[in-house]
Formats: C-alpha cells, structure tokens, sequence
C-alpha cells in the first residue's frame, strides 16, 4: 500500500478501534486516535473559554474544532518523514467542520484524504454487542449474551471462575442517545466524504475477520486505481 491519508467512520460498537489496529498491522498506517490524543491534551489551555481541555471534557461540552484540529496538528508533527506518508485517523473528524479543518491540515503537510471507510452496522446490532458484553472476573475473558457464551454455562472458559462483571456505562438509555447523536452528526459527515468521492462503505454487521478482509480489498482495489 503506497502513502495515503484515510479517515475511519463508525457508529460506537461497530468494531472501528479493532480494525484500525488490523491496518496499523497489515500496512503499516500511523494512527491517530482522536479520544487518545485530547486525553494526553488534558492541560492545554483553551483560550476563548478560558478553560483547559480537560475541564471541557469533563463537562461535557463540546470541544471547539480549532482545538481539536491543533491537538491533531501535534500529533502530526511528532512523526518522522516516512511515517507522514500513511497515516489513519480514528474517531476524527466529527463535524463536517473538523473534516474542512482535516482537509486544510492535510494540505500543510502536502498530503490528502486519499479513502474513508465507513464501518456501518445497524443500531441494533450494535446494542446488542455493546449490552451483551460481560466478562470473567478472574481472568478478564469476554463473553456476549447473543454471540459468545462460556461452553458450559456460568463458568469462565478460561480460568473456571463463576463471577462475572457487566460494565456499568453500557446501559441502554446511553447508549441509545450516543447512537443518535453518532447519526445526527455523521450523516452530514458522510455525505461531504461521498461528494468528494472518498467514501467507501463496508458491512461492520460481519465478524471481525471478515470485516478486516473487506477492508483489505477496499484498500488494495484503491491501490491498483
Ligand atoms: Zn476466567
């Protein structure tokens, strides 16, 4: 795979974090994970609100795009001239402003967005992976109501433990808001990255493996284009 920028779209639970991972591996890419870079950003300042990034998150506002777009700009700086040349983001852009700001971004390091992938999965789906997940309190094996139980019920596979943990932020109130505001914001998304002829969907529904194989054949057909 030659140098390239790429861009991953997901709804949360569609599986976006393990298949960045997959392509870090398989063609070498940078990641840039936006949720890890404004958690290392925690002290910057944020002049017009006089708050530090932080006290935002903490409070849940909003972020301004300037902020985010120059955390990320950072990000970009501390890699080497031969690690610029493929670089995937993740969890990022959110708006189509910050997309604006990304393609602006891209062009300061002489680069584009050259593919984005678009993991869709249907909402119930993914409420059903998300709630349904518990795991072993001993061993930390995960398990799924409705996709991967224990062979023998109530005891771990891996260690033989019969305590088990449920996340307690999985609840299906919250879950349900985060998916409606995933789809308020990313429909305007996708349609600016399909007017620009980069988007690309692929079916998140599949397993992981098969997942990782489709977006290994998007990646190579752009390749031989
Ligand atoms: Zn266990």
């Amino acid at each position: 795979m030659s140098d390239s920028w790429i861009v991953l779209l997901g709804a949360p639970g569609c599986g976006k974090g393990t298949q960045s991972e997959f392509l870090a591996s398989d063609y070498g890419f940078s990641v840039i994970s936006v949720g890890d870079v404004l958690r290392g950003g925690k002290g910057t300042y944020v002049e017009e609100r006089g708050r530090t990034v932080g006290e935002l998150l903490d409070s849940g506002e909003l972020l301004p795009d300037a902020v985010i777009l120059n955390l990320v700009r950072s990000e970009l700086n501390k890699l080497g001239p031969k690690e610029i040349g493929k670089v995937l983001f993740d969890g990022f852009p959110r708006t189509v402003g910050q997309a604006e700001g990304l393609s602006s971004l891209a062009k300061e390091f002489g680069r584009d967005i050259d593919l984005v992938l678009n993991f869709s999965v249907g909402d119930d789906i993914v409420v059903r992976r998300i709630l349904g997940r518990y795991k072993c309190a001993g061993c930390g094996k995960v398990f799924n109501d409705f996709f991967l139980h224990p062979v023998v019920s109530g005891v771990c596979d891996g260690c033989g433990g019969v305590e088990f943990e449920r996340r307690t932020d999985d609840n299906e109130v919250a879950l349900k808001r985060r998916l409606f505001e995933y789809h308020e914001k990313t429909g305007p998304l996708a349609r600016y990255y399909s007017n620009a002829g980069v988007l690309v969907d692929v079916d998140a529904s599949l397993s992981l493996d098969d997942v990782r194989d489709a977006a290994r054949n998007i990646l190579n057909k752009k390749e031989r284009e």
